[in-house]
């Protein structure tokens, strides 16, 4: 039946490209789909209805897309991933479809502002920070590489928590994304999958008299598929994004008007549908709840589910999987579906083990995201056996046959076997998921150069010993369409009267810039786009927070999440001891540039410390601004709720870009890559993708400053004593004395205790090791800073240099590297 709907259906198109024909669908549209006339239309119907309008142009791409993938049986990229941070789309979908300036016309002529719809959209704020804003990246470059790609991942009805601050203390709102309408999601819900949870297993023997085992779940819940267009960047592709949300099955509908227990029923429903509520807000420090392992095996089994029954032919033979697709593992968050496919082959497909192995081996590739221990998810046995008995079986099975085959290579090391076993002893019995992804990965990745290697050594030892092949690198990315095209339209153009078009999809051509840095004409043009960023910021920050910034002075940012190991107590000590120079005497303010301090960053609403440090930031900036003897030497401000939306106003601003943590922690980072590509210049450790910006861009390009990695090391092996270097430094004693003495708290000692004390006494991330270090780099920027001709140079030899750092470079490698397949390649 679908093979004679498919030859007699009629072709869609786009509607027509030009102003009246736009016009005409966006009237339609506010008339016919939000039922307004223009003269009682809000600016949410006006919004809404040109977000429908825009989606119709990208509707024909999306179907033709997914029916030539269909038709050509090619292999696909399934990127399971926990989070997404979109940002927003309405203005995505105007570049890829190359419908800005008609839209602006056509709104224009009905005395609609773009502007102002745009700023209505509430962007999807379906992650935590790096992770989910990379993904987010690494869909968009595979939509405009043409490359087949599925994402997976769950719809939140409640993504990252909106920020505010009361009295300088963050103070968490739910992000409702939701409840003005969504007009970019195409829910499906008569498509929805079921997914098990709990209840036990049982052995049987077959009709072939073989021993089996049959999982006898205990509840169950729908998956409701909602897909998201992906558009490629001008060049006729729309992949999918395709979201799960949890609803209860028709059981509860049942028991609802069957049973007496009416309430408890509708109760139980709401339970089920728990799982896909709220995003988990803790960024590199996951905490073990129950609704988490929930929702990872939900979104897994759904994605699997959905792969194996929709997007392969039905009569697909299960052998040829791995030609038809490669499961990328976005940190171990989805590591569960590796037992799951297990299960579906062996249990319910009826394959050998050893059979099914092989297969499920060859589908799966992880990308380790971290260093920190406690990033490292661990699952206790009890909990993950209590919820998913099956696949804890089938966890077992697979170590017990790895440590086998480790046992005999390794003939008698019974250490080796424990330290490399999935499931780990102390201080609980529980299993390492990085452990399980390794073993059951084709390929392992680290997330830029230094990182893979710290991976190696550090994380990983035994097991890139035992298998030295199955470890790779691919360096973060991001895309340029949003970071540059979208978040710096006048960079852009500028770029492309110098270079011609076509870079946005190349960004290695950024490169021809190069001899443009030389050139005072252009050096003077580079500095208007700049000073350009600088005044669009401001109206933005006035408007939005009533935030005023000074005319003229340095912009220095530091956005990214709050967290120990990004040391944003390293930058405040910084701002504090520059202050109590100042107002000691013994710094002149007029003998360094004056500059704003720009954060943006939230806190885990469980992680103390760092909400405390957002308290200093906010209390130093009231005390710092307040003070006439420091008035237009040193600013500092601190948005609220640091997002995607935020970012692209921020980052092209930025003259300098703060990316201080301690070396050997962070795995790559992709802020530093935004801040590079819009031509500001980094003071920076030796850490993550640092390294690679520092040799792409040049020495005398970026302020390096830090302990490198083997020093953190020494030192902590040695002994780490914070309080020495208090001693020994009369600068850094003096900043936190005036943190110490209430000076930032109106006079009150206790505020800021649980920091100061923390610095003095454990300092885990050696901020106060690599303090001097810090302001002598800083010393460095102020003196660069007052060559304005030098500095521009700089600055555009930065840009010049950075393409590497797009995302479809990533992909590129990701292709290369892990995914290696010729049907992948572009068409
Ligand atoms: C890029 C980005 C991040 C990641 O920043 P890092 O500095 O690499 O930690 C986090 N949040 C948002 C909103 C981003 O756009």
């Amino acid at each position: 039946m679908t093979e004679n709907r498919a030859n007699s259906t009629a072709p869609v198109t786009a509607p027509q490209h030009s102003v009246e024909g736009f016009v005409k669908e966006f009237l339609r549209e506010l008339h016919f789909g939000q039922g307004v006339t223009l003269e009682r239309a809000s600016v949410n119907d006006e919004y809404l209805a040109l977000a429908r309008t825009v989606r119709e142009y990208l509707m024909a791409r999306w179907l033709e897309t997914v029916r030539r993938q269909r038709d050509a049986q090619a292999k696909s990229v399934a990127y399971l991933s926990a989070e997404y941070l979109l940002g927003r789309q309405l203005d995505n979908a105007l570049i890829a479809t190359d419908m800005t300036e008609i839209v602006e016309e056509g709104l224009a002529s009905l005395g609609i502002e773009l502007s102002t719809l745009r700023e209505q959209e509430v962007e999807p704020g379906l992650g935590n920070g790096g992770l989910g804003r990379l993904a987010a990246c690494f869909v968009d470059s595979l939509a405009t590489m043409s490359v087949p790609c599925i994402g997976y991942g769950i719809r939140y009805e409640y993504g990252i928590f909106r920020q505010t601050f009361v009295d300088g203390f963050q103070v968490e709102q739910a992000d409702t994304w939701l409840t003005l309408g969504a007009p970019w999601e195409f829910p499906h819900p008569e498509a929805a999958v079921t997914v098990h949870f709990g209840g036990s297993t049982e052995r049987y023997t077959d009709d072939d008299g073989v021993e089996r085992t049959r999982w006898v779940p205990a509840w169950d819940v729908l998956g409701v598929p909602y897909n998201y267009m992906v558009p490629g960047y001008q060049n006729g592709r729309v992949n999918t994004l395709r979201l799960w949300s949890a609803r209860a099955t028709k059981a509860f509908d049942l028991a609802i008007f069957n049973s007496g227990e009416y309430v408890d029923a509708v109760r139980a429903q709401t339970f089920a549908e728990n799982i896909s509520k709220v995003l988990y807000p803790e960024d590199s420090t996951p905490q073990g709840k129950e609704l988490r392992l929930q929702q990872q095996y939900f979104f897994v089994a759904c994605s699997i589910r959905d792969f194996v029954d929709n997007v392969l032919p039905a009569d697909f033979d299960l052998h040829n999987l791995p030609d038809r697709i490669i499961f990328q593992l976005n940190d171990t968050h989805p590591v569960i579906a590796v037992p799951e496919l297990m299960r579906i082959l062996v249990d319910e497909k009826k394959w050998d083990w050893d059979e099914a192995w092989a297969v499920t081996q060859k589908c799966f590739a992880y990308t380790c995201h971290t260093l920190l221990p406690e990033a490292l998810e661990v699952w206790p046995v009890a909990l993950l056996g209590k919820l998913l008995p099956r696949h804890l079986e089938i966890i077992y099975r697979i170590n017990d046959d790895f440590l086998a085959e480790v046992a005999q290579r390794y003939p008698g090391d019974e250490l080796r076997l424990r330290r490399m076993s999935i499931i780990a002893e102390y201080p609980e019995r529980s299993v390492r998921m990085a452990f399980l992804a390794t073993v059951a990965g084709a390929k392992v990745n680290g997330v830029a150069a230094l990182h893979s290697q710290l991976l190696r050594d550090k994380v990983l030892p035994d097991f890139s010993e035992y298998w030295p092949d199955k470890f790779t690198n691919v360096t973060n990315g991001v895309t340029p369409r949003r970071f540059v095209r979208l978040a710096n339209p006048a960079l852009s153009e500028l770029i492309t009267d110098a270079i011609g078009p076509g870079w946005l999809t190349d960004l290695a051509r950024l490169r021809e810039m190069e001899p443009l840095a030389d050139d005072a004409e252009f050096r003077e043009k580079f500095r208007a786009v700049k000073a350009h960023n600088k005044q669009r910021l401001s109206a933005l920050l006035q408007r939005r927070d009533g935030i005023t910034l000074p005319g003229d002075a340095m912009l220095d940012v530091m956005v990214k999440r709050l967290h120990e190991y990004k040391r944003q107590t390293l930058k405040v000590l910084h701002i504090v001891s520059l202050y109590e120079r100042i107002i000691s005497g013994e710094l002149d303010p007029t003998s360094i540039p004056p500059r704003v301090f720009a954060f943006g960053a939230k806190a885990a609403p469980g992680y103390k410390m760092a909400k405390q440090t957002i308290a200093l930031i906010n209390h130093v900036g009231r005390v710092v601004n307040d003070d006439p003897r420091v008035k237009g030497a040193l600013t500092v401000v601190f948005p609220p709720n640091y997002n995607v939306t935020l970012a692209e106003t921020l980052i092209p601003a930025a003259d300098l870009s703060e990316q201080i943590s301690l070396a050997g922690k962070e795995a790559s980072g992709t802020g530093n890559m935004k801040f590079a590509l819009n031509g500001a210049l980094t003071i920076g450790t030796d850490d993550g993708a640092n390294v690679e910006i520092r040799e792409l861009v040049g020495d005398e390009n970026f302020f390096l400053f830090g302990l490198v990695e083997p020093e953190v090391d020494a030192l902590v092996t040695a002994g780490y004593h914070p309080s020495s270097y208090y001693e020994e430094n009369p600068t850094l004693r003096r900043a936190i004395d005036r943190i110490a003495s209430g000076a930032f708290a109106g006079g009150d000692r206790t505020v800021f205790e649980p920091i100061v004390s923390n610095l003095l006494h454990e300092d885990r991330f050696l901020v106060l090791a690599d303090f001097q270090a810090y302001l002598d780099a800083q010393d460095r920027v102020d003196a660069a800073y007052r060559d304005t001709e030098a500095w521009t140079r700089s600055a555009i030899l930065n840009v010049a240099r950075s393409g590497y750092f797009s995302s479809d470079r990533a992909m590129w490698d990701y292709i290369d590297r892990i995914w290696h397949s010729q049907p992948l390649a572009a068409r």
